[in-house]
């Protein structure tokens, strides 16, 4: 287990005090302007060194991403824009940095925005983050009256801007074309790729989106070194990460640990374990809501970061880890989430637009098992038909709970089918 001394956000829980002097006396801020001196160039090393991936999903490597920034400005500006749109269902990390830490998330700001030559970056935080929103906010105003940002940020010569930016809780404006989109005043629907943010993001201009988590790690790693972080985890899956635990554990929690911690630990040591014991497990759901689910029996053993995940057919996606127990009727569950992306489609393209109806209205009858055994197959046919045939990938999102319920509980469905036909149930209305 993750050890005091190496945990990041050391304000986790709102325990401390979270303003400019709680900060500081915590070790943030300290010698930033000394970071900034290194360059540029030494800042994206040593961010690829410690193997950091985004912390908003896709797990792409934030150092990587960053050198995709132009070398040379060719006139336009540069910006950084933060991801703080966090509407995945179950994923409730990010707020916990932004209300009770959030100078790790201003400090990482101004770092990234200088290793990309952005000077302003736009925080995009979601629109029912109230007191989220007024916590980052203060923290930004205490930053610029004490000159750590503004007009020669932190004396180093380097002028940055940082605005605050509040969405009006739209799901898809977490996707982080649509973002920009709605940054610029416009409906949130994303962009065809390419071309990618990196050559004409915001305004047309260069532009990196990252997470609130993977930027508010940086100022830690770059002063504690790159090895310290990467000797967290298993290779290619290294650093602490936040994990945001809920559902039928006796303690549902967010907590920073080790990647690469077993699925049983993570529960065991910091959630007191599953409601009724390990063998009351019937599916995880190890991501966020749009990573397949994962059968009880096969998550115990499971670790918890991106390659390792796959291999049980699933994803560490934002480490939002649902816990479903046997008293979870896993279809309604399922049918909720489709109900979800349903709701949250902006529309744009056919497969997604009309998919995703289509699939819910499948999920509704299923539900009461008010179908044929044949519309299973029927069913994830289709899903297949929606991932990766759309613009963004809500398609995706919409389309993977549904695969992980028919893959790992089809025997489930085909019983409630049976049971309708036969009159043996009553049926369970989908509400
Ligand atoms: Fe909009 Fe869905 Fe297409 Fe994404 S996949 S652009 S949400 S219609």
């Amino acid at each position: 287990m993750l050890q005091d001394q190496d945990r990041i956000f050391t304000n986790l829980y709102g325990m401390h005090d979270r303003s400019l002097k709680g900060a500081k006396a915590r070790g943030h801020w300290d010698g930033t302007a000394k970071i900034l001196q290194n360059g540029r160039d030494w800042i994206v090393d040593q961010m690829k060194a410690s193997g950091l991936r985004g912390r908003g999903g896709a797990g792409f490597p934030t150092g990587l991403k960053w050198s995709f920034m132009p070398k040379e400005s060719d006139g336009r500006p540069a910006y950084l824009v933060v991801n703080a749109d966090e509407s995945e269902p179950g994923t409730c990390k990010d707020r916990e940095i932004m209300r009770h830490d959030p100078h790790t998330l201003v400090e990482g700001c101004l770092i990234a925005s200088f290793a990309m030559q952005a000077h302003a970056c736009y925080i995009y935080i979601r629109g029912e983050y109230i007191r989220e929103k007024e916590a980052l906010q203060a923290a930004i105003d205490e930053a610029y009256d004490a000159g750590l940002i503004g007009k020669n940020a932190c004396k180093s010569g380097y002028d940055f801007d940082l605005y605050l930016h509040h969405g009006a809780g739209a799901y898809i404006c977490g996707e982080e074309t649509a973002l920009l989109e709605s940054l610029e005043g416009k409906k949130g629907m994303p962009r065809m790729k390419p071309p990618f943010p990196a050559g004409a993001g915001l305004y047309g201009c260069p532009t990196t989106v990252n997470n609130v988590e993977s930027i508010a790690v940086v100022p830690t790693i770059l002063r504690r070194g790159p090895e310290w972080f990467a000797s967290f985890g298993r290779p290619n899956n290294s650093g602490t990460k936040i994990f945001a635990v809920s559902g039928h554990v006796n303690n549902p929690c967010v907590v920073e640990d080790a990647m690469s911690i077993s699925f049983e630990e993570l529960i065991e040591k910091h959630c007191g374990g599953i409601r009724g014991g390990w063998s009351n497990l019937k599916a995880v759901i190890p991501g966020g809501s749009s990573v397949p689910c994962v059968r009880g029996e096969n998550m115990k053993d499971a670790v918890m970061d991106f390659d390792a995940l796959r291999e049980v057919g699933s994803s560490l996606g934002t480490a939002a880890v649902i816990v479903m127990d046997q008293s979870t009727d896993i279809i309604k569950a399922i049918w909720r989430l489709s109900k979800f992306y349903k709701h949250e489609s902006c529309g744009q393209c056919t497969p997604c637009r009309e998919g995703t109806g289509w699939m819910m209205r499948v999920m509704d009858r299923l539900v009461k098992g008010e179908a044929e055994i044949e519309e299973i197959d029927m069913l994830f046919d289709v899903t297949k038909q929606v991932e990766g045939h759309t613009i963004c990938a809500l398609g995706d999102a919409a389309a993977w709970p549904i695969q992980g319920l028919i893959r790992n509980f089809r025997d489930e469905i085909e019983d409630r089918i049976k049971a309708q036909k036969t009159g043996k149930v009553s049926a369970v209305a989908a509400e």
